[in-house]
């Protein structure tokens, strides 16, 4: 008998998971985008209204964003070239942090070339094996996997859960005084989002900083949902919790509010240097395209503008009038103010039909499936826009009211 052809195996081990993938309504395909992100987008040939984007300013398509990124690019070429230890860092890299740390108020910042990257090099540069890492249940993918890779002991509290998250931290520190006094004392860092991505709530952030201090933890937040929109200075949630002053380690996008794409970690002058010298996914990797870094910059000076300022109110308006206009229609809106808006439908096959049902009348709102979001927990995902209409907002509620 003729071997089989080893492709051909493969293809077929493949074609077996993906197969229980299907029967399970989590099959997922890449769908072309004709058009420049916005609130109005061309998907496959239809001109549909987007609400599905983090792009919660409007300023992926920004102009001044993209002459920022065309003046870059003449002036420095598209690509970085190398690692930023290797072939010196670049102006825009060292601006772009200069105006993060001025921003965010912390003495540093560091840019990575997306979130995904700052979390993955960020925690397995501070943990190792013995030291323990505290997970709110919710938290997103690159900070698990990041997690996890850091070889320390994985907890993870309820979701927002804060006596869950005391019991986790007094267990730590139990731990930690059973460690021999010779060796490094094990560190314990408690890790959460401060906007949640697929709930839109709000994580308590004072009573997370009173009881990492209380047991001596550290604490990382990650803002990429909170960044642009969040505090009077809309540096986040930190800051309108109070609190940005006692959190050790600040994390985010520029790929969402800000508009670019790349991430961050903003903190003190001492975690920079300690991350340039032991974060794998900074030292390891070619520095993000200067064009991506200027845009980045023009996102960030924007957000702190007036014109930031305005955008940021007509955000704001917009959710107050799409839970309005759903709670009149009588459907449940949920408790926290926020530009993600979920409506928790269950089952993933009903989340799938009333995305095609909103599709069908010309509007793009994704249905979250496993493993974004747990299991029977399928949603419609709105996300609001600065750059949506208060007609396009009325809109989408009209149709919401009539499918759900
Ligand atoms: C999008 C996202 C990230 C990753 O950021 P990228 O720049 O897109 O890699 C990290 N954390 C959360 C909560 C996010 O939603």
């Amino acid at each position: 008998m003729e071997p089989k052809c080893a492709v051909g195996n493969f293809d077929d081990q493949l074609n077996r998971a993906l197969e229980a993938i299907r029967q399970q309504g989590l099959w997922r395909t890449l769908r072309r985008l004709d058009s420049p992100q916005g609130t109005r987008v061309r998907i496959e040939g239809r001109d549909l209204l987007n609400f599905s984007s983090n792009d919660y300013l409007g300023l992926a398509s920004h102009p001044g964003l993209a002459e920022a990124a065309a003046r870059a690019l003449a002036q420095y070429g598209a690509g970085a070239g190398a690692s930023r230890l290797v072939c010196g860092s670049l102006a825009p890299h060292e601006e772009l942090e200069r105006s993060l740390a001025d921003f965010k108020g912390t003495p540093a910042a560091l840019a990575f070339s997306t979130g995904f990257a700052a979390a993955m090099g960020t925690i397995p540069a501070l943990l190792g094996r013995g030291d323990i890492v505290i997970l709110d249940k919710l938290a997103h993918a690159c900070l698990v996997d990041a997690a996890k890779m850091s070889g320390a002991t994985l907890r993870v509290f309820a979701h927002n859960d804060l006596a869950d998250l005391e019991k986790k931290l007094a267990w730590a520190a139990k731990e930690s005084a059973k460690a021999a006094p010779t060796a490094a004392s094990p560190r314990t860092l408690v890790v959460t989002e401060s906007v949640f991505s697929m709930d839109g709530d709000l994580a308590p952030l004072r009573e997370i900083v009173a009881l990492k201090n209380q047991y001596h933890a550290w604490l990382m937040i990650d803002e990429a949902h909170a960044t642009g929109m969040f505090g009077a200075r809309r540096t986040g949630l930190a800051e309108a919790a109070g609190v940005a002053g006692q959190i050790e380690i600040h994390m985010g996008t520029l790929g969402k509010a800000v508009g670019a794409g790349g991430g961050y970690i903003c903190g003190s002058q001492t975690l920079r240097d300690f991350l340039i010298n032991r974060a794998r996914s900074f030292v390891f990797s070619t520095a993000p395209p200067p064009a991506a870094v200027a845009a980045a910059n023009a996102g960030l000076e924007l957000i702190r503008s007036e014109a930031g300022e305005r955008l940021c109110a007509d955000l704001w308006a917009r959710v107050d009038q799409l839970r309005a206009r759903l709670t009149a229609a009588g459907l449940t809106v949920p408790a926290a103010r926020s530009p993600i808006v979920p409506l928790v439908l269950g089952k993933e096959d009903v989340a799938l039909r009333a995305a095609q049902e909103l599709l069908a009348k010309g509007f793009l709102v994704p249905a979250i499936r496993y493993p974004t979001v747990a299991r029977g927990k399928a949603r419609l995902r709105v996300t609001l826009s600065a750059a949506h209409t208060a007609a396009e907002v009325d809109a989408l509620a009209a149709a919401l009211s009539k499918i759900l």
